[in-house]
């Protein structure tokens, strides 16, 4: 068997270091990072854009945040008030936000999971939430397989990294693919979410969740996970998705 010396090896070692260390600049010299809603060089999501994104503006209803004229609540959540305690979302799902979600989620640029989750950490910044740690809606374990990732963990994750808040992975489990519910109603889609999460997670008892997605559609899946996470012991649970469907 051949015999390597070992300060070829520490060599090597360091090498990959280095090169580990420049991974991100090196894609960016192989890849340049273009911006996802005008084309512009430079980066995935350029600051014009940014800027122009459609931004959800009170008066909106204080539990699902959907615009109202007047009071508080909307309709829906005075007919049935949600388990969970409130959802926000930063944008309209238009324009860029929603072609950079659309690449994010099924185009394999996992990129963007850093500038998207600083769009949430500084709307964390600007509105507090009453959150102690962090939460991703989980995917089934089918998604993952086709797609490689959980976009929403990517977002949790990078999220945690920029506020400090602790991300709980593995809390929720989706035992039932419900994702292709696009062509359901509101009362539809409830049902066809009850029941499809599980929590087993004894560390959630008395903590004040905060839940991410990337997009909310009717908040029925939120509202699911908000249940089981109650039911472990969860005291509150706030969601928190980059855009929201009108
Ligand atoms: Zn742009
Ligand atoms: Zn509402």
């Amino acid at each position: 068997m051949k015999k390597y010396d070992l300060g070829s090896l520490v060599d090597i070692i360091i090498l990959l270091m280095v090169l580990s260390k420049f991974k991100e600049s090196i894609i960016d010299l192989l890849f340049p990072p273009r911006c996802v809603g005008c084309g512009s060089g430079g980066s995935f999501l350029c600051p014009s854009c940014i800027r122009l994104l459609p931004r959800l503006y009170p008066p909106y209803c204080e539990r699902c945040s959907i615009p109202v004229i007047r009071g508080t609540l909307c309709p829906t959540c005075l007919r049935s008030p949600p388990i969970i305690d409130g959802i926000r979302s930063l944008f309209w799902y238009q324009r860029a936000i929603r072609d950079a979600i659309l690449w994010f989620k099924y185009k394999n640029l996992k990129a963007l999971a850093s500038p998207l989750a600083e769009l949430m950490a500084e709307y964390l910044r600007s509105n507090p939430l009453p959150i102690d740690i962090l939460v991703a809606v989980p995917l089934h374990p089918k998604r993952i397989r086709q797609r490689g990732y959980n976009q929403s963990y990517l977002l949790a994750r990078e999220l945690s990294r920029l506020s400090g808040l602790v991300l709980m992975e593995g809390s929720l489990i989706r035992l039932r693919d419900t994702t292709s519910q696009t062509i359901l109603g509101a009362q539809e889609r409830r049902s066809n979410v009850r029941g499809a999460f599980e929590c087993k997670d004894q560390r959630l008892a008395g903590k004040r969740i905060g839940l991410i997605d990337d997009v909310c559609t009717t908040g029925s899946t939120l509202d699911a996970c908000a249940a089981v996470l109650k039911e472990r012991g969860g005291s509150s649970v706030w969601g928190l998705t980059l855009a929201r469907e009108n």
